[in-house]
């Protein structure tokens, strides 16, 4: 973490904390990085706040927390960063004890609901809990900043729905939140940053990690070395993760690309190939690695259903936000990777600014962005970084290519390439909504969270914005009884 973002936020209570007067009410959704950051600068300036999260415990994905139960006794061991996650603990715990913070755990938000259309008088958060994940609860509030990170995005090859294929992240919460390593030989695969940690992970828990395969080349990072060069901090982190790779002898592939997963009825081998500087696989290249796990990504998208749902502008695939994190939408606040992926430092300058910001204006204030000096300059130092690591790890063109026809593209409704391609070259759909009515691909229970990159790539279109009224399916009776029981407004 570079001095700029550590000092990005505080837990101590500011002496803008209110001295009388009702505290008015601010949800947080989304316990991550963002998402403490600002609850944290929220309370202390005299918010209160309900900080929902659908895990366990806090933390998001980059300190995801290993289950309380499994009596971890070293769990900094799998962290990077773990003096900035104990203050952030701590000043949780702290602002808990005070009464300012509100920490509902195990709460999957389906909904957040705009109160009185013609004169806007707040939020109605919607959430599931429960053993089940069916018991419904509602949270009022007075404005809301949505912290809801990012998810993985996955492309399909040959093979891919074996066992023993997961993406990366996946493997990474398996082993932060479970202390579980899937099988025993990995290959990790795809492109991007969060490829280094997770190979490291496997390897330093004991995985034998057979080769990390990245898709980007040296060539990729040249082009944009200046920029690089001046995050030394970041260099040096990923420097390390290098070293640790070297030190296991895990064999680093650039410019390859898995180009399918092997086994019957679990997987046994993936094969390998190198990549032309346009991103095609080099004929005759192929190379078969024996492996049980291949863990692979592609990048991650921003959650963005509930911003959606609540009329947010979008920009590209995340929330658009101002200086202050505002969203377009009165009362609505967004932090973190939900408005475009950048990292946990970003999140966290991105959360105590949209904190400061809404406990401000909450009281009724003009907020001083002096507050969040410290905090805009980490903001726009790890926005230029990660605009560099953007054009050095895009995900490779021509993958498309390598999805037979036989490749179930979606999962939920098993739908194959030979059909969607038949949509495209047959029947005339040019874009991933018509697909979908005509194939079904998307229309199951993820409801094209995983599939939709890929039928947009397939179909030749660009993803768009899915519209999803809800962030998760929803009982029908949650959804009868949500119209009936309202809190006092
Ligand atoms: C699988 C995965 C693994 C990653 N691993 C690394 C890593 O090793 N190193 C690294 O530098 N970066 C990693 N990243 C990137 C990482 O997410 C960010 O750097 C950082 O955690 C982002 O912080 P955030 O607060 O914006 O989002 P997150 O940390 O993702 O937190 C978002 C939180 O919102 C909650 N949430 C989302 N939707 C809802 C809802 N509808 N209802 C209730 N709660 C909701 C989630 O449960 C989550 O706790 C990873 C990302 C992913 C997706």
């Amino acid at each position: 973490m570079s001095r700029h973002a550590h000092d990005a936020y505080d837990t101590r209570d500011s002496q803008e904390a209110t001295g009388g007067g009702a505290r008015r009410s601010l949800a947080v959704i989304g316990a991550g990085p963002a998402g403490l950051a600002a609850a944290l600068a929220a309370a202390t300036r005299g918010s209160h706040v309900t900080l929902i999260d659908a895990g366990a415990q806090a933390g998001g994905q980059f300190y995801r927390q290993p289950a309380e139960e499994l009596g971890a006794r070293r769990p900094q061991a799998l962290h990077h960063q773990w003096r900035t996650w104990e203050r952030l603990r701590d000043g949780l715990a702290a602002q808990i004890t005070k009464g300012r913070i509100t920490h509902l755990m195990e709460h999957h938000v389906w909904c957040v609901e705009r109160l009185g259309l013609d004169e806007p008088s707040g939020f109605l958060v919607h959430a599931l809990h429960g053993p089940t994940q069916e018991e419904p609860s509602m949270v009022r509030a007075d404005a809301v900043v949505l912290a809801t990170g990012a998810y993985e995005k996955v492309l399909p090859f040959p093979g891919w729905t074996l066992p023993g294929v997961i993406t990366a992240g996946g493997a990474q919460a398996m082993l932060k939140g479970g202390l579980v390593l899937q099988g025993r030989t990995a290959v990790v695969a795809g492109t991007g940053p969060l490829l280094l940690p997770v190979a490291a992970g496997l390897a330093s828990a004991g995985a034998q990690v057979a080769a990390l395969v990245e898709s980007a080349g040296a060539q990729h990072v040249a082009r944009h070395a200046r920029t690089l060069s001046a995050h030394p901090d970041k260099l040096v982190e990923g420097a390390g993760y290098v070293a640790e790779l070297i030190r296991r002898r895990v064999r680093l592939k650039a410019r390859h690309a898995i180009v399918e997963a092997q086994g019957d009825g679990a997987l046994e081998a993936v094969t390998v190939a190198a990549l032309d500087p346009a991103g095609r696989v080099t004929p005759g290249s192929e190379q078969v690695i024996r492996c049980d796990t291949l863990a692979v990504g592609h990048g991650l998208l921003p959650h963005t259903d509930l911003a959606e749902t609540l009329g947010c502008r979008l920009e590209g695939p995340a929330v658009a936000v101002d200086d202050e994190q505002r969203t377009d939408v009165r009362g609505v606040w967004a932090a973190g990777e939900a408005t475009g992926v950048g990292g946990a430092a970003l999140s966290l300058a991105e959360g105590h600014i949209a904190g400061c910001s809404a406990a401000a204006r909450l009281a009724g204030r003009e907020p001083d962005p002096r507050a969040w000096n410290a905090a805009a300059k980490s903001r726009a130092r790890a926005r230029d970084f990660i605009a560099s690591v953007d054009a050095v790890f895009a995900p490779r063109a021509y993958w498309a290519e390598q999805v037979t026809d036989d490749t179930v593209v979606c999962r939920c409704e098993e739908v194959p390439a030979s059909t969607i391609r038949e949509a495209v070259d047959e029947l005339g759909a040019t874009d991933a909504r018509t697909v979908k009515l005509l194939t079904r691909a998307g229309m199951g229970w993820c409801q094209g969270r995983m599939c939709g990159p890929a039928v947009a790539g397939l179909t030749g279109c660009e993803p768009v914005p899915s519209r999803r009224p809800f962030a998760r399916p929803v009982p029908l009776g949650v959804l009868a009884r949500a119209g009936e029981e309202r809190p006092d407004e």
